[in-house]
């Protein structure tokens, strides 16, 4: 579902990724962990088409980010494709940037019927199957200012789902949570994970990776320096930088 090979990616002198290759199967869960400064974010935004990358290749589902296959020569996609192409992706990020202006319900509706065209009616049926399933139906009509942060991450990963994405991007979704907040998001994230969504989860919670994830990815300075089965690598890291870290947050 997702292939990248070569990534690199510089913000004028900074070469912030420096040639990251990862596989994500199809119904699979990624999680990458590393410290902070690594490149985590800025690859997913690669994946996302939030940042164009300097060398090296992205697919998602067969279709280059970025670019369009014809012949043998690639061609930059115009704005109007790339919005597309992006709507296939979800993403949610650590500060779930909901419209502060809308109700949930209306979070929910708004991309499905202005990107995707989805008649009114569909998306909100589509929208309260969604809200139901991550436990908050009750507030379909509340403004985000009135939800805790936990039920606030719920409302995100549905309005994310509403757009019937490939493939979820989860940028340290629980890092803004009081503790108390966090198990109620990630057992969302779980429920999906075991639905059979293609997951990419940038994370520092171990504990998550080791139970959810099919691979686990350690980054640092810009490179994937291993990856592997979660139990087996956080049991057992080869890379001393590994065990470095996992020392550090275990
Ligand atoms: P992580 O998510 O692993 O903490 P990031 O991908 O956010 O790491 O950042 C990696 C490096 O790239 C950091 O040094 C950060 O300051 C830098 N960086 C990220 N985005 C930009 C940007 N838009 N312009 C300049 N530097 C950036
Ligand atoms: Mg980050």
């Amino acid at each position: 579902m997702i292939h990248a090979a070569g990534v690199r990616k510089n913000f004028g002198p900074l070469e912030v990724l420096k040639g990251v290759d990862l596989t994500v199967s199809k119904g699979s869960v990624a999680c990458i962990i590393g410290p902070s400064g690594s490149g985590k974010s800025t690859f997913l935004r690669c994946i996302n088409h939030l940042e164009e990358v300097n060398s090296g290749l992205i697919l998602v589902d067969g279709n280059f980010v970025g670019y369009r296959l014809q012949g043998d020569t690639l061609h930059e996609l115009p704005a109007s494709a790339i919005c597309q192409r992006r709507a296939e992706i979800g993403m949610v990020f650590q500060h779930f940037n909901l419209f502060p202006n809308m109700t949930v319900l209306e979070n929910l509706i708004e991309a499905p019927v202005r990107v995707r065209k989805e008649p009114v009616a569909q998306a909100r049926e589509h929208a309260l199957e969604l809200l139901r399933r991550v436990g908050l139906e009750a507030k379909r009509d509340v403004y985000p200012r009135n939800l805790s942060g936990g039920q606030q991450q719920r409302v995100a990963i549905a309005r994310a789902l509403a757009m019937k994405p490939k493939v979820l991007l989860f940028d340290e979704p629980t890092s803004a949570l009081d503790p108390e907040l966090v198990g109620e998001v990630l057992e969302v994230m779980k429920d999906l994970a075991q639905g059979g969504m293609t997951m990419v989860v940038v994370t520092h919670e171990i504990g998550f990776a080791r139970e959810v994830a099919d691979t686990l990815v350690f980054m640092d300075g810009g490179v994937v320096v291993e990856k592997g089965d979660p139990k087996e690598m956080i049991a057992n890291p080869t890379s001393q930088r590994t065990r470095d870290f996992l020392g550090r947050v275990l």
